[in-house]
């Protein structure tokens, strides 16, 4: 008979030392869905990482479980237990299975450990990083480009400022460096980093880094490329689909880098369809006349995305006809679960 993916065990708090129970999960029970190029991976039932954050029930310190007990000096003791008393406020209880708000909340709350202790900006980067991860997973993305941003400053300050990167090379640093920035907009700082990550003298040793970077390096470029396409010599789109104006930063010639629009920028891209298929969606837009044709097959396409794309990354199909099926079958089983 198979064992329980979940255990209990109990825990002393190093704070206020009283007991309490955490959760853990045995490695057996995770199923591996998809990796993202952040290191985010995402799993088919039970996601460890919403476990690995222990919150002491009666004073709330919080800490990555291999952190949890310290070292801690007894200053730091006195400081989380006067500060921690003075935050103090009704908690969901994190004990048990947590969803993606539990795991957050946990995040929060080791933040705010990890800011009385001052940790270094490593510690800090890592908790905003998985905070992003668990905003992913709750569909928040305004929540995770916050998250994203905090993680990406924090492993700057660790790159320029701290020589010990808590067991991160400086290839994989310098990597989650430049796509932090990539994912929150600032292509031209990522493009520079991917550059210097694939120059890096360790970088044949760390050969999974070296394709990412590769990767994500011309991914930044096509993405600068879109942005400067449509902010100079594109056809002018339709009113609603300028992308706002520039908040954050530009670059020399006057092209914004750093807000989100770059990253969804519109862009004519012909096909061909069926006849009956083109019937459909004039249909379709003329039951949703507000938002048009154009509008009807972006949301069709986003839904799918969002509903299939998991498992439509690990199953391939030979012909149209299957790849039909394997959308209706996902889409059907989503539907019914
Ligand atoms: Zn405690």
């Amino acid at each position: 008979m198979p064992s329980q993916p979940f255990f209990e065990q109990e825990k002393i708090c190093p704070v206020c030392e009283k007991k309490f129970k955490v959760t853990r999960v045995r490695s057996s029970a995770c199923v591996v869905i998809r990796r993202d190029t952040d290191f985010y991976i995402k799993y088919k039932d039970i996601n460890p990482n919403y476990y690995s954050i222990w919150v002491c029930p009666h004073c709330h310190y919080a800490a990555l479980d291999k952190k949890f007990s310290g070292p801690l000096s007894d200053g730091e003791k006195k400081r989380l237990a006067k500060t921690l008393a003075l935050l103090h406020r009704e908690e969901p209880d994190l004990s048990g299975i947590r969803d993606a708000d539990k795991a957050f909340r946990a995040v929060e709350l080791a933040v705010q450990t990890a800011q009385i202790i001052r940790a270094s900006h490593a510690s800090l980067a890592s908790l905003y990083l998985m905070g992003a991860w668990f905003a992913r997973d709750k569909g928040d993305k305004e929540l995770e480009q916050k998250y994203l941003e905090q993680a990406r400053d924090h492993y700057t300050s660790s790159y320029e400022r701290e020589t010990l990167h808590e067991k991160i090379s400086d290839v994989r640093l310098m990597y989650i460096i430049g796509e932090l920035n990539r994912r929150t907009g600032r292509l031209r700082e990522a493009i520079n980093w991917f550059s210097r990550v694939v120059r890096h003298p360790d970088i044949k040793r760390e050969p999974e880094i070296e394709r990412l970077a590769r990767d994500q390096w011309e991914l930044a470029r096509e993405e600068l490329h879109r942005c400067t396409v449509s902010s100079t010599d594109s056809p002018v789109p339709a009113e609603e689909e300028k992308a706002p104006a520039a908040t954050g930063e530009k670059t020399e010639a006057g092209i914004p880098f750093s807000e989100p629009a770059c990253r969804r920028t519109k862009t004519v891209y012909s096909f061909t369809l069926y006849r009956d298929q083109v019937e459909w969606l004039q249909k379709l837009s003329e039951d949703n006349a507000a938002i048009g044709k154009d509008a009807v097959l972006r949301a069709l396409l986003d839904a799918v995305k969002e509903i299939a794309e998991p498992q439509l990354m690990v199953k391939k199909a030979a012909s149209e006809n299957e790849f039909k099926e394997l959308i209706s079958t996902i889409l059907k089983h989503s539907t019914n679960s």
